[in-house]
């Protein structure tokens, strides 16, 4: 360990991201290993609408919702750690040899200065170290819509997100197969259409991986879901 890293310790202990509890190093405790809502056989794997499919270790509910929380509105970037672990092996598990190209659904520029960080870009970023590879940047946010935690409808949450990504990078889409990473699916419709934008850019074919998945059960009284 560094002399920075020893300081960057004392003064930011790592925590777990799930239960905020501060560990010896960086992950998630064991107490919260045994508890979290675990996605479980043919549920890690979602089928969306079009066909889409999207790989998931969490369902989005009780300690996976309060990590996810702390990761995404409370300022915890470190559990891009943890969580972005989850997401690789959940993926390699789910998808292997089905992409060659590791990319995220972007924040807008105004989202990126409030937060800080972009966390589905720390997510695939952490995926990848694993895979000694990186993501690139294939997608924009080029509008800065509502969230789509204001709304419930299906059809209201694909209005919501029509037209705002764009393309970042055709060259590096067309003909790749790509690994497409959020932090949450709620009914998909982000997700698809970030995919029909690398469709049309042409990539080869898409798949997608989250952190965490709305439980099927509860999607239509989920108020709280913050992501399409
Ligand atoms: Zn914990």
């Amino acid at each position: 360990m560094t002399l920075l890293s020893s300081l960057l310790d004392l003064l930011f202990p790592p925590k777990c991201p799930f239960c905020g509890r501060v560990l010896d190093t960086s992950g998630i405790c064991d107490a919260c290993r045994r508890e979290l809502p675990w996605t479980e056989g043919d549920e890690a794997l979602r089928r969306l609408s079009g066909g889409l499919r999207c790989a998931a270790p969490l369902r989005y509910e009780g300690l996976a919702k309060a990590g996810l929380h702390r990761f995404k509105f409370q300022g915890m970037s470190s559990a891009a750690g943890p969580l972005g672990e989850l997401v690789a092996r959940c993926a390699a598990e789910q998808l292997s040899g089905e992409f060659d190209t590791v990319t995220w659904v972007p924040v807008s520029a105004k989202r990126l200065r409030q937060r800080g960080y972009d966390q589905a870009r720390l997510l695939a970023e952490r995926a990848c170290a694993l895979w000694d590879t990186a993501p690139v940047r294939l997608l924009d946010k080029t509008v800065h819509n509502p969230a789509q935690s204001g709304l419930k409808e299906g059809s209201a949450r694909r209005d919501n997100v029509r037209g705002v990504y764009r393309a970042a990078d055709p060259d590096g889409t067309r003909g790749r197969r790509i690994l497409l990473v959020d932090d949450i699916c709620t009914t998909g419709a982000t997700l698809a259409e970030c995919a029909r934008v690398l469709r049309e850019a042409g990539a080869a074919d898409v798949v997608c991986a989250a952190a965490a998945l709305t439980p099927l059960r509860a999607e239509k009284a989920a108020p709280d879901a913050k992501k399409g």
